[in-house]
């Protein structure tokens, strides 16, 4: 399917889906009164800017996500009157054409089949640049989806499809740093400090200007399918953030350690977040130090020295190109600059 983002977010933004959200009354009337917009919050896409850098990482406010948490949202209309809807995940809501939804404009949410399994639809509270998503038409758990190998087979055959017509990259959060169970992977243009300095060459592990993940180069689904299971098989997660190059996937996998230890500051960075490129609700109040124990607790150099030893399809070049493969990162950071 000939599916172009850059045009879907600017239909979606000209017919109003972005707009603050308001709550639907009989009469045809509309009011906020539950949802309280601050003045300076024109849309939900409004106010989003930078307040601080640390390293190459850039730290994002996003205050008009308004709505995200109103008990209504998630409601459905009958009649004249707000009633529970049956439904406890707000995708598989979203994804049911038959309800009407009290806030607006989420009762226009549009929603594109794409195969046999996949959908896709707007983020309805957007943090990152175009913004969409893809998701299991059906409710699918975030960990499950990339143990089944037809499933993820398909996944992997749309993300290579969409990304050979579209720019920008896919994100994946798993477990760690997500906060929906049904399975759903971002698309975004947003463009991450860490992807803008990687090389698109780079296979195996990189732990460089305080990044830290493995990059693999995938021609198809089961080189990544090998090493999800050599993480799961360690007891650890994983999410990544994947961009297509020549023919093949770059798939940058941060390996996951999400339980956070006594005296560690809980960030719950997504795989954005790893790259280089975070938005919060909220103002952050962070240094270097809390960033970094952070990193070191979550984000742990042992877990990639382990599976990377584990690792058969990276592991066995390894050991003979690390180094030469480490210096094109290098080049790549020296360029910039
Ligand atoms: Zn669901």
């Amino acid at each position: 399917m000939d599916i172009n983002f850059n045009k879907l977010f600017k239909q979606e933004l000209e017919r109003g889906f972005y707009d603050n959200i308001y709550l639907k009354l009989c009469n045809g009337e509309k009011e906020n009164n539950s949802i309280t917009i601050p003045k300076t919050c024109k849309s939900r896409l409004n106010g989003i800017s930078e307040y601080n850098r640390i390293w190459n990482y850039r730290f994002l406010e996003s205050p008009c996500r308004i709505g995200r948490k109103s008990v209504y949202c998630l409601k459905k209309i009958n009649g004249c009157q707000i009633k529970n809807s049956s439904y406890k995940c707000p995708i598989c809501y979203s994804l049911d054409p038959n309800i009407d939804n009290p806030c607006e404009p989420l009762n226009k949410l549009m929603r594109i089949d794409i195969s046999k399994n996949f959908a896709i639809i707007p983020n309805v509270y957007p943090y990152l640049e175009t913004q969409f998503l893809v998701v299991s038409r059906s409710h699918i758990d975030q960990g499950q989806l990339l143990n089944n190998q037809e499933l993820l087979k398909e996944f992997f055959q749309e993300i290579k499809n969409l990304l050979s017509r579209n720019n920008g990259v896919f994100v994946f959060n798993g477990t760690c740093g997500n906060s929906l169970d049904h399975f759903h992977s971002h698309y975004t243009t947003t463009k991450f400090p860490l992807l803008e300095m990687l090389s698109e060459k780079l296979n195996g592990y990189f732990d460089f200007e305080h990044f830290r993940g493995f990059s693999l180069i995938a021609s198809n689904e089961l080189m990544v399918s090998e090493l999800i299971s050599t993480i799961l098989k360690n007891n650890l997660t994983y999410n990544f953030v994947v961009r297509r190059v020549g023919e093949n996937l770059q798939f940058i996998f941060f390996i996951r350690h999400c339980k956070i230890l006594e005296g560690v500051e809980d960030l719950n960075l997504d795989a954005g977040g790893l790259s280089g490129y975070i938005v919060t609700t909220d103002k952050l109040n962070i240094d270097e130090n809390i960033l970094s124990k952070y990193l070191d607790t979550t984000n742990r150099k042992e877990d990639y020295i382990l599976i990377s030893s584990q690792f058969k399809s990276g592991g066995r070049r390894r050991s003979k190109t690390q180094k030469i493969k480490n210096k094109l990162f290098r080049k790549t950071i020296r360029n910039r600059k």
